[in-house]
């Protein structure tokens, strides 16, 4: 991409009404714009990140063979009266009439939909299990919408729902969850850890939230110091292999690690005093697993291999899609801007041409261009007529992991620089070096 044609409109103020570094940065490198309170509209940048999450989002859960598809946003009230959470969702809910006057919502969540369209069609134990999963946009109406896209009244979840005959095979999906989610936070460079939490309006018994560490986080968090030194790493595992799974959940969950509304101050105490923390965190995930309250409540049954009905198991299991922004803005910036973690980072490298219209500078941008095109890589080229300290502040506020610097003084030598965004770090080295270190 050339900067000359990119939509780009950052921003050189600080704007007022942002509490928090990432939600700054996002105004101030153009990624975003607000449309109205907790609504935004997502600029070619910020559209670009969201989709390398997204990506990544949907690559894990498919290894985990878990099957995307799609629901709708709006919705009938209808299916939510017979689960009850109509009336129990409250005010988050947005009600929507249409021209007969019949009660719609935007989806909040959507155990309700993905139910119903389990019950007509599964009626027997030989097509469990099942998990299904959407990417979808959600509208809760947040009384305090707030921080950008951290808390956003429309926002970007990915929502997975498992199936199963038995109790057991059910907590199996939900290791392979938590399992799955632990590759998905580290690819974008994210330590989110497993803290058990508290039901809320999804009811149930066991679950788990996954925070990031961040002061600016809304939880307040309660943990043994040795859980942030767990990693889930390069390990191979087998997602139908019911004790890998099991281990790795018992692994990273069984040092204390909880959320405020569940945390225990005795069983705190027991783990030794100097590895206790107490801190802020950003919920970035959560799974359940609740068995039969939406099976019953809605009637979705299967015959097992007794020939008995009875209702079917299930979890549903969440990832802010659109939340991860922020939360990788907050855990990788300086003073100059973002710095994006490789597996999300919006191009890879930036070409910065110190003297646009040189006719060598020019040539030697294009080369690196085309190298890094041909690598399948995607470079930004800073190809506009500005000043070089605009250019940098600009390549900084984005935060691309790589810059090379192209100008006539070090092709004379046969040289560019690059920098890494990260350490600081500069070097001058032949272009094809460069490219081959970025590659
Ligand atoms: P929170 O406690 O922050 O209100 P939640 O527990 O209500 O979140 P879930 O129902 O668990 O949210 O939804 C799954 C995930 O969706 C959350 O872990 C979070 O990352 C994301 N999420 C929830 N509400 C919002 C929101 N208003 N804006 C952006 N992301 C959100
Ligand atoms: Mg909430
Ligand atoms: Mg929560
Ligand atoms: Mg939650």
């Amino acid at each position: 991409m050339r900067m000359s044609r990119y939509f780009l409109p950052v921003l050189k103020e600080t704007p007022a009404e942002a509490q928090i570094v990432s939600h700054r940065y996002m105004l101030r490198a153009g990624m975003i714009k607000q449309a109205s309170a907790g609504i935004y509209s997502w600029l070619p940048l910020g559209y670009k990140v969201l989709k390398k999450i997204e990506n990544i989002v949907h690559e894990e859960q498919q290894r985990a063979g878990h099957m995307p598809m799609l629901m709708p946003t709006i919705q009938s009230a209808d299916l939510w009266r017979e689960s009850g959470r109509y009336e129990a969702f409250g005010d988050e809910m947005l009600r929507i009439k249409d021209r007969h006057d019949r009660d719609m919502l935007f989806t909040p969540t959507a155990e309700e939909l993905v139910t119903d369209i389990f019950r007509s069609h599964v009626s027997s134990y030989k097509d469990l299990p099942l998990t299904m999963y959407q990417i979808q946009w959600k509208f809760r109406d947040e009384r305090r919408p707030r921080f950008g896209v951290m808390r956003g009244r429309e926002f970007y979840m990915k929502d997975g729902y498992n199936f199963d005959l038995t109790k057991e095979d059910a907590l199996h999906a939900y290791n392979r969850h938590l399992v799955s989610y632990l590759r998905t936070y580290e690819r974008m460079g994210l330590q989110a850890i497993p803290m058990r939490a508290d039901s809320g309006a999804m009811g149930g018994d066991d679950t788990h939230e996954f925070l990031v560490l961040a002061e600016t986080g809304e939880s307040e968090v309660f943990y043994d110091s040795a859980v942030t030194d767990l990693s889930f790493g390069a390990r191979e595992i087998d997602y139908d292999n019911v004790a890998q799974c099991a281990g790795v959940m018992e692994e990273f969950t069984t040092k204390y690690a909880r959320t405020d509304e569940t945390h225990d101050e005795a069983l705190f105490n027991e783990v030794p005093e100097e590895r206790r923390r107490t801190a802020r965190g950003i919920e970035v995930g959560q799974i359940f697993y609740f068995g039969t309250k939406y099976s019953e409540a809605m009637k979705a049954t299967i015959q097992g291999p007794d020939g008995k009905s009875v209702p079917v198991h299930m979890g549903s299991h969440g990832i802010g899609v659109s939340r991860l922004l922020g939360a990788i803005i907050e855990a990788s910036h300086d003073d100059k801007g973002i710095i994006w973690p490789e597996g999300v980072t919006p191009f890879h490298v930036g070409i910065v041409n110190l003297k646009q219209g040189d006719d060598e500078a020019d040539a030697a941008c294009e080369a690196l261009y085309k190298s890094f095109a041909a690598l399948g890589l995607e470079p930004l080229y800073d190809d506009r007529n500005e000043r070089a300290g605009g250019k940098f502040a600009t390549m900084d506020l984005i935060g691309l992991p790589w810059r090379i610097t192209v100008g006539p003084r070090g092709l004379k030598n046969g040289v560019v620089e690059l920098t890494s965004r990260r350490t600081g770090e500069s070097e001058e080295l032949p272009p094809e070096e460069a490219v081959k270190k970025v590659a």
